[in-house]
């Protein structure tokens, strides 16, 4: 079978349902780390369908900030499933953009991540927010 690109090709986006810490994980008896259903009762895993490098940056701009220092810039997109009760949708890991701090203080304030000054404007990359 043909490997098709990811999201067949269209534009994705994180909906409302993983966003402002909806989408929870964690890990079980070894080191993976599991996505968890936030629509299912209990820990029901997400399966994930398919990955992408959807950014990769050979210096991490963020490294000045820092004292110790990460090797380049990557943003990976994931779309994960739940086989039980069929929620689909799409997140992103990146170590480009928060990296530090206490979570609550992001989620309340919306600020900046190195400078936590609020943000003039939202990004947005092919029709979609970032
Ligand atoms: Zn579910």
């Amino acid at each position: 079978m043909a490997k098709s690109r990811f999201n067949k090709g269209k534009a994705y986006h994180g909906s409302d349902d993983v966003q402002n810490g909806k989408l929870k994980g964690e890990t079980c008896r070894t080191d993976y780390f599991y996505f968890l259903c936030p629509t299912c009762e209990g820990k029901q895993v997400l399966r994930v369908l398919e990955y992408e490098v959807r950014d990769h940056e050979e210096e991490n701009k963020y490294n000045e900030s820092f004292k110790v220092k990460a090797i380049d810039g990557f943003t990976l997109a994931f779309h994960l499933h739940c086989e039980n009760c069929g929620f689909d949708d799409f997140t992103k890991i990146s170590n480009i953009g928060l990296q530090h701090g206490d979570l609550r203080e992001q989620q309340w304030s919306g600020c900046n991540f190195i400078t936590h000054e609020a943000p003039d404007e939202v990004q947005v990359e092919d029709g979609e927010k970032l």
